[in-house]
């Protein structure tokens, strides 16, 4: 695994998770689409959940314009790298990219590329403009400008803030954020991203009602810090609470420790919709490197969250991300970490190894850790969370829990679910993505319980 400079969570790389807007015929009531053109085009998304629902977005739009979505570039017209720039080696990863659709360019079977996304607002994405053969960059800021690109009559018309974004899907990601006006020192999304402009609550109610109403069960409310979202004396809590009357299952990420209010935990804990699981960057777990980092916080209020939420909501499941190895990370700074670790009892964790980003302040940071001390303690905070994990997992085995598919089952018969309380399951079901089902846990792993379908 490598170092991710965002709090937003870092999923492995998109382009190996199942699609979210493959849309099924009922969505073709909320869009007028155009006769097929006979356009084809392919989106490859990389990195986090915001690009996720930003090649959602894009979809939308090159639906609107009439063409049809391929799944390779040998197929497609139109190619677009949605990227990521938080990954260790995300730059060359893309040259590779960039490199095979030239070739495909050159043989007249590609006509098109677009480079969009953290890159794409990036400083590198001039020189990789020199170098490649790219038709269109765009930034996190004006994927809009896509919309004219690829033919439809104006931005504007394309370009809402409120754009529902998968009608007709049982889940679906939510804007209510964008950008941070957090400075933490291994981090881009300050820079490429832009500080926080928060969406007001009645548009995103709206947007929610219309997905409810097409057919979407699960909301995810998303955002760099989705808990510094504010609006006119409204906090976070109030637009939770609002979105909770209206979406039947609700989850959102990412969060940022100095922002999360005790009642925005009592009310996890409170309304059954709210998916009991709270992920909560922590990054590290000595005061003297969250200095550094400039994380607003001590880990002692770090902790002192933890506390409530393990109160309020006690079957609810708690995840984090931690950076190893930041420059001047001592080996105390280390012991500290492990110590918070093990006192918080993670369910599951994003580890990084620490990674320099351009337009950071610590890419400038003198005291850079060894690679096998990195590697070293890296392994110790994998261990240390897996054994927590497994052991919280293991008293999960015998419950009966209600189970919401999120995956249709795969050629064993397993489906992959969550439970209320987060958990992700693999249980034996035909179940479609989006029902429900109550199953017994079996057996656990560090990562996953495994169920029978009981009904
Ligand atoms: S709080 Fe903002 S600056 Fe800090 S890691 Fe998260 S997104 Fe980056």
């Amino acid at each position: 695994m490598t170092s991710c400079a965002s709090d937003t969570q870092a999923s492995p790389e998109t382009s190996q998770i199942v699609p979210l807007s493959r849309k099924p015929a009922s969505s073709e009531a909320f869009v007028s689409r155009p006769e097929n053109t006979g356009k084809t085009a392919c989106i490859r998304t990389f990195g986090c959940q915001m690009n996720v629902h930003d090649s959602d977005r894009m979809r939308r739009m090159i639906l609107d314009a009439g063409y049809s979505e391929v799944q390779t570039y040998e197929e497609a017209d139109l190619v677009i790298l949605n990227t990521c720039y938080v990954r260790e080696n995300a730059v060359n990863r893309i040259k590779g990219h960039l490199g095979e659709l030239g070739r495909l360019k050159r043989e007249g079977r590609v006509k098109k590329v677009a480079l969009t996304g953290c890159i794409g607002a990036s400083e590198e994405s001039r020189e990789l403009e020199r170098q490649y053969a790219i038709d269109l960059v765009l930034g996190t800021h004006n994927t809009y400008e896509l919309a004219e690109f690829v033919g439809l009559p104006t931005m504007q018309e394309t370009h809402t803030p409120e754009l529902p974004g998968t009608i007709g899907e049982h889940s679906a990601f939510v804007t209510i954020m964008t950008g941070c006006n957090y400075q933490c020192s291994y981090c881009v999304v300050p820079s490429v991203r832009g500080r926080m402009i928060c969406r007001p609550l009645e548009n995103i109610v709206e947007e929610i009602e219309r997905l409810v109403e097409g057919g979407t069960s699960y909301i995810t409310l998303l955002g760099q810090t989705v808990d510094a979202w504010r609006e006119k004396g409204k906090r976070f809590c109030d637009l939770l609470e609002r979105v909770s009357e209206v979406a039947p299952r609700v989850w959102f990420t990412t969060s940022h420790p100095s922002n999360m209010e005790d009642r925005t935990l009592r009310l996890i804990g409170e309304r059954e919709n709210i998916v009991k699981r709270l992920h909560l960057p922590v990054q590290s777990g000595s005061d003297r490197m969250l200095k550094i980092m400039h994380r607003g916080y001590k880990s002692d209020r770090y902790r002192r969250k933890v506390e409530v939420f393990r109160k309020e909501v006690p079957d609810g499941t708690l995840s984090t991300d931690i950076i190893v190895g930041h420059p001047q990370e001592t080996e105390e700074d280390h012991r500290e970490t492990l110590r918070l670790i093990e006192d918080c009892g993670f369910d599951s964790a994003y580890v990084f190894k620490f990674s320099p980003r351009r337009g950071t302040e610590a890419i400038k940071m003198e005291g850079a850790v060894p690679e096998d001390v990195v590697q070293k303690r890296f392994m110790e905070v994998l261990r240390s969370i897996e054994r927590n994990a497994f052991e919280r997992n293991q008293k999960k085995i015998g419950s009966e829990e209600e189970i919401y598919i999120r995956h249709p089952r795969n050629d064993e018969g397993v489906a992959i679910g969550e439970t209320w309380s987060g958990h992700a399951v693999h249980v034996n079901t035909n179940a479609s993505p989006g029902d429900y089902v109550r199953a017994r846990i079996d057996s656990a792993g560090p990562h996953v319980l495994y169920a029978r379908n009981s009904a």
